[in-house]
């Protein structure tokens, strides 16, 4: 099919929820992606954080093929060998004590939250279930997770929203003490705000975090749903802020394209939700869980070491354009966002596209990338050129 004729169906019966960029993507390799006319792109979005692997992934593919061969679904009503084996590889690569899979994001943040809860009621009775999180944050589209997240436009339209999220001002440690009182029950938080700007959080406010929450009782939730699984350069960026949550959420790059998200709790969370309190169909299929432990088999310390290196060497080449549209680069490993000035981040994102390099924004003024972890050198420094192109004085 032609863009148009793929344009005209998707317009005619799909619901208009999305802005998408009028490109229809066919097939990629590595880094690179080639739309249905032909035209080629090098890709920094990862659809969002997702392809760690990258397009065409032979390992990727043969896992879930073979799989899929197998048994492609069963319920959770019985054991799988993937699932076990995924289990295995996340729980003590990530020094935490157990894992719970479901589907999506914003699917492991609302289980987060729920254990937050359980583990209070239980040990304090009721009253205590009010979750802090950060002003300027992204948790997800569910109802309780657009009401945990920390940005009001997202508090419209579909009340009553789930009670019991306060915002602090990330930084900010007078802001989330003002916020304190018997009736909370956890923190949570991106360390690199992702959807809000690419916001790296200061590492002296993140461990300020981790001390006042196990004074008080307080779980630690860490959303790594976009900084997880690799993209920082670490197998969870909190290994790189010298804190261990209490429970930590992953999704995006989990299974390198297929839907997969879970979360990870500690010795102390570990049995708060038992046979009963939680649940999902669909959580930990085994065609998904196939891919995730080659993903995880991919993420060998090298690997990691290489995704800081490649971060770094696309960042200082981003600095180089000198582009007169760059107010700042943030970021770790291959999270990294470019303040945009002298231009809407949204024109240079569709400029970018025109010259064949696929770029997101977030927040109100950056260019977001999140190219395929696998990313070659020779695909970054072709994305440079085009930068350089669209960007120059
Ligand atoms: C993308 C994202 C989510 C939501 O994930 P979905 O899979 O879209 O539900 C939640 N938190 C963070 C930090 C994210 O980046």
């Amino acid at each position: 099919m032609t863009f148009d004729e793929v344009k005209a169906l998707d317009q005619e019966y799909v619901m208009q929820t999305y802005a998408r960029n009028p490109v229809a993507i066919d097939h990629g390799k590595g880094a690179t992606l080639y739309d249905t006319e032909g035209k080629k792109y090098i890709d920094f979005t990862s659809g969002i954080g997702v392809c760690a692997l990258g397009y065409a992934n032979e390992a990727w593919a043969k896992a879930i093929y073979d799989q899929a061969m197998k048994v492609g679904h069963i319920s959770n009503l019985y054991y799988t060998e993937p699932y076990a084996k995924l289990a295995s590889k996340l729980v003590p690569a990530s020094g935490m004590s157990a894992v719970f899979f479901g589907n999506s994001g914003a699917e492991a943040n609302e289980g987060m939250i729920k254990l937050a809860r359980k583990y209070s009621f239980e040990k304090y009775g009721e009253g205590r279930a009010a979750i802090i999180t950060l002003r300027n944050s992204f948790h997800g589209r569910t109802i309780t997770t657009l009401k945990a997240t920390g940005q009001d436009h997202f508090h419209e339209f579909f009340f009553p929203f789930t009670e019991g999220f306060r915002y602090a001002e990330a930084n900010n440690m007078e802001s989330l003490n003002g916020l304190s009182g018997d009736d909370v029950c956890a923190v949570m938080m991106e360390l690199i705000q992702g959807e809000g700007g690419v916001n790296p959080l200061e590492q002296e406010y993140v461990q300020a975090v981790a001390k006042l929450c196990a004074e008080k009782d307080w779980l630690l939730l860490i959303d790594e749903v976009q900084t997880g699984i690799g993209r920082t350069g670490s197998l969870f960026a909190y290994q790189q802020f010298g804190i261990q949550p209490d429970v930590v959420t992953f999704a995006k790059g989990i299974a390198g394209g297929l839907p997969f998200g879970g979360f990870l709790a500690n010795d102390k969370c570990k049995n708060v939700l038992r046979a009963g309190d939680h649940g999902s169909t669909f959580g930990g299929n085994p065609m998904a869980a196939a891919a995730g432990n080659v993903v995880m088999d991919t993420l060998t310390d090298d690997f990691l070491a290489q995704v800081k290196e490649k971060g770094q060497y696309l960042r200082d080449g981003i600095a180089a354009l000198n582009s007169p549209y760059v107010s700042g680069i943030r970021g770790m490993g291959l999270m990294i966002g470019v303040g945009v000035q002298g231009m809407e981040h949204k024109e240079l994102k569709n400029r970018l596209m025109d010259k064949g390099l696929l770029a997101l924004t977030a927040g109100k003024d950056t260019l977001r990338l999140l190219p395929p972890l696998v990313i070659s050198k020779d695909e970054i420094d072709e994305g440079l050129a085009v930068m350089a192109e669209v960007m120059k004085a």
